[in-house]
């Protein structure tokens, strides 16, 4: 059944409970072997535009598997096995230098890396990334790392001292998937957080659904009073985008303005790699 869907549209998840088993020990060893360095693992980088559509203010990592079998495999699915069979650990920590290695070779303003509630609950979490970025050499105004709104619904102390020693030490902390849980309000009230993303679950019925558009509306009002950023994920179409930016939306991320890219494909754009500053300089 796998084979004849193809590898575009591998199911890890298809068949009874055992062959479920199965399929997540054999993403587990082959996740585990490509971490030990066999390669395959790789990160995209999404572009998120300011509101005019041309510049770009920094670009979000988003991790792939380039297995021949597993690669099929969206990142979410493989990051919940990997999370549920303890990998995740290794997994982020590689996705954190590797976005972090990259990002100092570019003018980029910042990097976003997604971070697993996992990740969050390990009181060495914070220490963890100082080190990341001592030894890459990015400064930590350049970091952001985007983090859902499930981690806080925990009412877990080590959460809350991790994030507020990560906002100490400089990095910027996103709430991705804005408006899909429940805790929002009373987080916001308890705690401070940098920047907020309207999840594209609302985005999408922008154009469509009255309800829909008046709940970003309020969204982005509501960022806007306590002086927090707002980006708006997963913009397709003009008139989303232009429906946002009526609303005051200052930055934006979709398939309308730049898929995910492979790293060399970001650095082609204008104003991403130093190089590229330093030509138009020596031109001007
Ligand atoms: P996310 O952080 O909310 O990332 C946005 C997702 O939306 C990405 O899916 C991106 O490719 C997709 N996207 C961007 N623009 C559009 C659009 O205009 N339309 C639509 N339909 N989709 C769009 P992707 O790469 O499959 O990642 C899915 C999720 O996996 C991410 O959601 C994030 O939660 C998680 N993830 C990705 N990389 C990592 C990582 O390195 N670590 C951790 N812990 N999680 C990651
Ligand atoms: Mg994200
Ligand atoms: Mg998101
Ligand atoms: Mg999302």
């Amino acid at each position: 059944e796998a084979k004849k869907n193809g590898r575009g549209r591998y199911e890890v998840f298809a068949g009874d409970m055992d062959d479920l088993l199965l399929r997540k020990r054999k993403v587990e060893s082959e996740l585990r072997k490509a971490l030990e360095g066999e390669g395959g693992i790789k990160l995209a980088y999404q572009p998120v535009f300011a509101a005019d559509g041309c510049r770009i203010l920094g670009a979000e990592a988003l991790i792939r598997w380039g297995h021949e079998v597993h690669g099929a495999l969206p990142a979410a699915q493989f990051i919940a096995i990997a999370e549920e069979r303890g990998l995740i650990g290794d997994l982020g920590k590689w996705a954190l230098s590797e976005a972090c290695r990259f990002a100092v070779r570019t003018e980029l303003p910042w990097v976003a890396v997604n971070i697993s509630p996992m990740q969050l609950r390990d009181i060495g979490f914070a220490e963890q990334v100082s080190a990341v970025l001592s030894e890459t050499g990015l400064d930590p105004s350049r970091l952001q790392l985007e983090t859902t709104e499930s981690v806080l619904l925990e009412h877990n102390d080590t959460i809350g001292t991790v994030i507020d020693a990560l906002r100490q030490s400089g990095v910027r902390i996103v709430l991705d998937d804005f408006g899909t849980g429940y805790s929002l309000l009373s987080y916001l009230r308890r705690h401070a957080i940098d920047k907020l993303k309207i999840d594209r679950s609302f985005v999408r019925l922008l154009d469509e659904d009255e309800s829909a558009r008046a709940i970003v509306k309020t969204l982005i009002e509501l960022a806007l009073a306590i002086k927090v950023e707002v980006t708006a994920e997963g913009v397709e179409t003009e008139a989303q985008k232009a429906l946002l930016v009526g609303m005051g939306c200052r930055q934006m991320q979709g398939y309308l303005l730049s898929p995910p890219l492979e790293p060399g494909q970001l650095l082609a754009l204008p104003g991403v790699s130093s190089a590229d500053r330093e030509r138009s300089a020596a031109r001007a």
